[in-house]
């Protein structure tokens, strides 16, 4: 069985992914999107980057051996504000995110995870693990809050390497009247009556965001499990609060053996900032014409531990690497896949050297090989119409026009017929009208022989 390696950020070491927990059985969990808006860019990285390691896991421990669970969370005071502003339901403008973000990410080529659960269907399991932290003296009510007791916890600060001490000189805590210590987190906080909120026995309310994770982690996959993704932006304190109130409340288990976080997304060398104007979602790439594929494609050109910078030059490079690909592959039934590329993958998650052999079996003209190579990727070229040829294909028309409009003066025909049998060759219909010109590809159209027209 290959052997895949993960660098765990926990250890900050590279190491060996056993499924010790249930032999042969994989759990993965990974933070998913707060639904309010558009998944920005920025947001489609990990579903990506954990899409590619969950097709991996099901190619290595088989598809039925692998638990991924991705949330959603459906109560925050993000989702509340939105809905303050634009008089909707709450239901309303969750339901209508969830829907969005599925449908951007499956144009990205990502598979829908086994299990995606919503915050607010496991409310009862949050209520129950707080009281279980209550009775074991790590939580406390105040006020109608309840808070984690982060002195409790001796190991608090070992994922992101920090003592108690150095977070409250660094970070912004909020210092409030119901808290024992500036650094305890809530676990749980009254609701007004125009607030969404469940009865518990600290009073009608609503959790916090943290304890959403560790009680739907623990009730889909257990006390312990094998790998917890995010963003590295969730590494402290999201992922750090979720390790305590899991550890204090299931000590017989150790929840998540290897963390794993992907680096963040820039555009142009820049943070992407709504006030930069450099800030935009997948759907705006998307409407643009960018198709997922390309975007997927440049993402996975970056490891999932640097920084990755998106750019129009790679996104532009990305199709027509693409577009290249596509015609060797067209009508090629996939062979099986590479074993380089599943080696590439299984140490550390290595997509740019996954890529590169793409680009051997390319030039080694090894096209069912390339085609499995791209399929194992979530690259399905084969799914996309006729889209890399869209630029040149309008270009090509209005040459073919001009060229037609010059040779009516001096009557010589002989660029617009080369044009034509050119256009022809590569199975484009050629359609000239008074009214202009129109190319369509047709089913033996080959965009490689449209390069250099
Ligand atoms: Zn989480």
């Amino acid at each position: 069985m290959v052997e895949i390696r993960i660098r765990n950020s926990r250890t900050r070491r590279v190491e060996s992914l056993e499924p010790t927990v249930i032999p042969g059985r994989v759990g993965m969990y990974v933070c998913g999107p707060t639904v309010y808006d558009r998944a920005h860019l920025g947001n489609a990285r990990p579903a990506v980057v954990f899409d590619v390691l969950y097709r991996l896991l099901r190619h290595v421990y088989g598809p039925d051996a692998v638990t991924y669970v991705r949330n959603f969370t459906d109560v925050d005071d993000n989702i509340n504000a939105r809905a303050a502003q634009t008089g909707r339901p709450i239901a309303a403008i969750t339901e209508e995110t969830i829907g969005w973000y599925l449908d951007d990410m499956a144009a990205l080529g990502v598979l829908e995870p086994t299990v995606m659960p919503r915050a607010t269907a496991y409310i009862g399991e949050m209520i129950a693990m707080i009281a279980e932290l209550i009775a074991k003296g790590h939580a406390y009510e105040k006020n109608g809050h309840v808070l984690f007791r982060v002195r409790s916890y001796a190991d608090y600060g070992k994922l992101s390497g920090r003592s108690v001490d150095d977070m409250i000189a660094g970070a912004r805590v909020e210092v409030a009247p119901f808290k024992e210590d500036p650094m305890d987190f809530v676990l749980w906080k009254p609701s007004t009556d125009d607030l969404p909120g469940w009865d518990s026995p600290w009073g009608r309310g609503r959790p916090g965001w943290h304890i959403e994770c560790s009680a739907m982690a623990h009730e889909l996959l257990g006390d312990s499990f094998d790998i917890h993704g995010g963003g590295n932006d969730l590494l402290f304190p999201h992922h750090e609060n979720e390790i305590a109130q899991s550890c204090c409340a299931h000590p017989e288990g150790s929840f998540a053996r290897i963390w794993m976080h992907n680096e963040m997304l820039q555009v142009e060398g820049k943070k992407m900032s709504k006030s930069l104007g450099n800030f935009f979602t997948v759907r705006d790439l998307l409407d643009h014409g960018i198709p997922g594929e390309v975007i997927r494609f440049v993402f996975l050109s970056t490891h999932y531990s640097k920084p990755m910078d998106w750019t129009a030059r790679k996104a532009e490079e990305a199709e027509r690497v693409l577009a290249r690909f596509q015609s060797k592959t067209a009508r090629v039934v996939p062979g099986p896949v590479d074993p380089r590329i599943i080696e590439a993958l299984a140490a550390d998650l290595n997509t740019p050297a996954a890529i590169t052999i793409l680009h051997d079996l390319f030039k080694e003209d090894d096209a069912p090989g390339l085609a499995a190579g791209l399929e194992f990727l979530g690259l399905n070229l084969g799914g996309m119409t006729y889209w890399p040829e869209k630029h040149d294909l309008s270009r090509l028309a209005e040459d073919l026009a001009a060229a037609r409009q010059a040779a009516m003066a001096t009557k010589d025909f002989k660029a617009v017929d080369a044009l034509k049998s050119a256009l022809t060759a590569a199975g484009v219909a050629v359609r000239m009208s008074k009214e202009g010109v129109e190319l369509v590809p047709g089913p033996g159209f080959d965009p490689a022989k449209l390069e250099g027209l």
